[in-house]
């Protein structure tokens, strides 16, 4: 099977995390703050802040951008369930703005139009977050342009995105943004195993995220309610949590980081392949916005059929073919956690056609042309099968 991503561990990898191993220090050492300014250093922005996951992040995100039990959060339905999860942790309501039937992001005309009609129903989110699917930078100048007018607060969620660029600028520098978040899981771009990163040019965001992740205890003398009992002293001052990254696996992801670059241009060569080899009117390949670099975590095609049934069976078929494709994402208020809720199927019409159509194709920078030729080779013939069937 060839499968739709694949991590790369080299020797220099290994060698990075079993110095670790050597260390002092597993955990709480320098290697954490290091890749933090490195990332910090790649992304262009005043803080980086590690964390166990990007989950972690998007919560860390949201509680320290104030998010409560009286909030509403928006995101996308095209997504992973954790973009709209970091909500329900801190007790808000969740809500989903349909998608752009080009580029797969949230749409912003359909965000225009709902924050008008929430502004007037007094119902208006505190945070959006935006999710930059597949690797492509949302429109943040528009998001952030409507930021001013609404007041809401903006999230990236770059899981997929570490190492693009949107407006020739890295994804990560917060130019349009609060927040925003990676993921380093050996699915996305790089990996540290498990881990993630939250991303700020706000000082106090920062500070508040450092705290949190730390059981809220501070040994900042300054911050305590009096003076330190003595020189082992500390103080819980926040109810945080332990959402620490631990040491390998930053050496892990300081290693990984070296070849970040490589991977996101091998990345787009073999989406520039795939582009070039797939032709079929029935296949609709990614659109990329001129604004955009994208890191291409994801190459997502459109299978128009008459029938939405042999969407299904051609996903199948792929498989069974030996082409691990897969589907990203189910949307996110068709889980039945969120239709407990309340949502229910035709609630953003856009995402839900996405849905009955999206094939993920393998991508992935070790993968080799032979293996994609079997893919574009593979997807073309059981598409033109399907079709003769049909039309017999
Ligand atoms: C993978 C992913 C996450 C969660 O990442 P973890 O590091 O596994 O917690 C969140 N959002 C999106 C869009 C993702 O793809």
């Amino acid at each position: 099977m060839i499968p739709y991503g694949r991590h790369e561990v080299n020797q220099a990898d290994i060698d990075a995390v079993v110095s670790v191993l050597q260390s002092d220090f597993l955990t709480q050492g320098p290697a954490v703050p290091k890749f933090e300014k490195a990332i910090a250093e790649y992304c262009g922005v005043s803080h980086a802040l590690a964390v166990t996951n990007a989950t972690s992040a998007l919560h860390l995100a949201c509680l320290s951008l104030g998010l409560g039990p009286e909030d509403i959060l928006w995101t996308s339905p095209v997504t992973f369930v954790a973009s709209a999860n970091c909500a329900l942790y801190c007790g808000a309501k969740v809500d989903f703005v349909d998608i752009d039937p080009n580029t797969y992001n949230i749409s912003i005309s359909a965000l225009s139009k709902k924050l008008a009609l929430a502004k007037i129903d007094g119902c208006l989110p505190k945070i959006i977050v935006a999710v930059h699917l597949s690797g492509q930078s949302c429109d943040m100048k528009s998001i952030f342009e409507l930021s001013k007018i609404y007041g809401f607060k903006i999230v990236e969620d770059a899981s997929h995105a570490i190492g693009g660029l949107y407006q020739s600028k890295p994804i990560g520098c917060c130019d349009f943004s609060d927040v925003c978040i990676f993921s380093f899981h050996p699915v996305k771009i790089i990996t540290t195993a498990e881990g993630g990163m939250l991303l700020t040019n706000q000082k106090c965001l920062a500070d508040k995220v450092a705290l949190l992740r730390s059981h809220g205890i501070t040994r900042d003398s300054d911050l305590m309610t009096k003076e330190p009992d003595g020189a082992w002293y500390y103080q819980q001052i926040d109810l945080g949590f332990n959402y620490r990254m631990t040491d390998l696996q930053a050496a892990l992801g300081l290693s990984q980081l070296e070849r970040l670059d490589q991977y996101v241009s091998r990345r787009n060569d073999i989406a520039k392949r795939y582009t070039e080899h797939i032709n079929s009117e029935l296949i609709q390949l990614p659109y990329v916005d001129a604004s955009c670099y994208s890191a291409f975590h994801l190459y997502i095609v459109r299978v128009h059929f008459q029938d939405e049934n042999l969407h299904k069976i051609l996903f199948g078929r792929l498989r069974e073919h030996g082409i691990g494709v897969n589907l990203h994402y189910i949307p996110v208020y068709l889980q039945p956690w969120f239709e407990k809720m309340g949502f229910s199927s035709g609630y953003c019409a856009e995402a839900e056609r996405y849905y009955s159509q999206a094939i993920s194709l393998p991508i992935f920078p070790s993968m080799t042309d032979l293996e994609q030729d079997e893919v574009c080779t593979t997807l073309l013939k059981l598409v033109h099968d399907l079709k003769e069937e049909r039309t017999l």
